[in-house]
């Protein structure tokens, strides 16, 4: 019914269903006050990304070149072909396929291992031949990279982090906020690319709370889909 997030370096999120009154909210945000404070200890930086060392044209530039090497190299041993790559700066997710065969993929990748990437793209290339996380998908990712689940542990543990990483000088404006509405895939790609992101799906009204400490100071905000 509801939801509540703790998003690296931005407010709590309650995503509440409409019917919801604001005495119900209020509580919820006060019963998850200690849990809200607790997600918050645990965001401590540890991938030691420094904000001013990184430009993002140029993540951008080493990520699609990076990805389109991979994506080549394994597309025949798939037995598949992809239309397009798109960089993106997704907010919630680290890569995407759609049904017409356009991949997706999070710049921000770049800064993860190599490896971490690497799957990534094996990943949603995968999909092009299993539109699902289905039995049959994994063991084709398996086939393709066995060691899979060391990245997606990755992805898991450091992936909130990453995902929230902003460069001090956006040298693109293509980025940031604009995309982020992409980030909930459309009904015609396959269900895919959620690595350790959250996505919201049917937020009918969503409260921030502006701090760990301060929960009762909400406002609400138009729903993010
Ligand atoms: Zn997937």
């Amino acid at each position: 019914m509801w939801r509540l997030e703790v998003p690296w370096g931005e407010p709590a999120r309650l995503t509440a269903p409409r019917w919801m009154s604001g005495a119900e909210i209020e509580q919820v945000l006060e019963e998850k006050r200690a849990w809200i404070e607790k997600e918050r200890a645990r965001q401590v930086p540890r991938l030691g990304l420094d904000a001013r060392d990184v430009s993002e044209s140029e993540a951008r530039t080493a990520a699609r070149e990076l990805v389109s090497a991979i994506a080549e190299e394994e597309a025949e041993p798939l037995g598949v072909s992809f239309a397009r790559i798109h960089i993106r700066g997704q907010r919630t997710l680290w890569g995407s396929c759609s049904s017409r065969g356009t991949l997706s993929f999070n710049w921000r990748l770049v800064l993860a291992p190599y490896e971490v990437l690497d799957y990534v793209v094996v990943h949603e290339l995968c999909h092009l031949r299993e539109h699902n996380h289905s039995r049959r998908f994994w063991s084709l990712v398996e086939q393709r990279r066995p060691h899979w689940r060391a990245q997606r542990d990755w992805l898991h543990e450091h992936g909130p982090e990453l995902l929230a990483f902003r460069p001090a000088v956006s040298q693109s404006c293509r980025g940031g906020l604009k995309m982020s509405t992409s980030s909930v895939s459309s009904s015609a790609s396959a269900a895919c690319g959620r690595f350790g992101g959250m996505t919201s799906t049917s937020p009918a009204r969503t409260s921030t709370t502006s701090s760990p400490s301060s929960p009762r100071k909400k406002r609400r905000q138009p729903s993010r889909t």
